[in-house]
């Protein structure tokens, strides 16, 4: 059976990342999605992702990767992420042999974060039931929160020094010479200083 990873470049989804795959024997597919919006973060994070998956093969086992976009960039709203998990989680499942479980980098800290979590199971759900109606998927899919518990400085503090680094938080980046830098102000941002 497969785990589908959702990840994102992020201190949290690389935590689980490097958890799964070294901790578990599991066959994992990792999967990032280009999140696109008026935040114009997507091009740093993939980048981030992309760094951190070739480190994390050539230093763990092999896994299978790919990514998916999303573009909201002409809207003035901002799309709520984890509908957009959902969503994308839900072909990307359907999408992998055997697929019966879902990592996601949820922590009990993070804002709301239960009825969060329950609001996307319910919208993966109702997607997930549209697959199985034409008997595609797995008949069960579990979702699994390998690093609920933990804080972001145990999170940090587990990870080698090199992939820290490679780690991208920031919702808005600013363009930089080479790549960007972190704009320091917003809440990820913030949130990491405390590291
Ligand atoms: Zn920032």
């Amino acid at each position: 059976m497969t785990t589908l990873v959702m990840f994102s470049g992020g201190l949290d989804s690389t935590a689980m990342l490097v958890k799964l795959l070294a901790e578990s024997a599991e066959e994992l597919r990792v999967h990032h999605i280009r999140m696109a919006n008026r935040e114009n973060r997507a091009e740093a994070e993939q980048a981030a992702a992309e760094r951190i998956v070739a480190w994390c093969r050539s230093r763990y086992r092999p896994f299978r990767y790919s990514q998916s976009a999303l573009d909201f960039g002409e809207l003035e709203a901002i799309p709520i992420d984890y509908l957009c998990v959902a969503f994308v989680a839900c072909q990307v499942a359907i999408d992998t042999p055997a697929c019966d479980r879902i990592a996601v980098a949820a922590l009990a800290r993070d804002t709301d974060i239960e009825n969060r979590s329950a609001r996307q199971r319910r919208v993966f759900d109702a997607l997930y039931e549209c697959y199985r109606a034409r008997k595609l998927g797995a008949p069960r899919i579990e979702w699994i929160y390998p690093v609920y518990h933990a804080a972001k400085r145990e999170l940090a503090a587990a990870l080698p020094g090199e992939l820290l680094e490679m780690t991208w938080s920031c919702r808005r980046p600013v363009r930089a010479a080479a790549g960007f830098r972190p704009c320091g102000a917003c809440k990820a941002c913030l949130a990491r200083e405390e590291i």
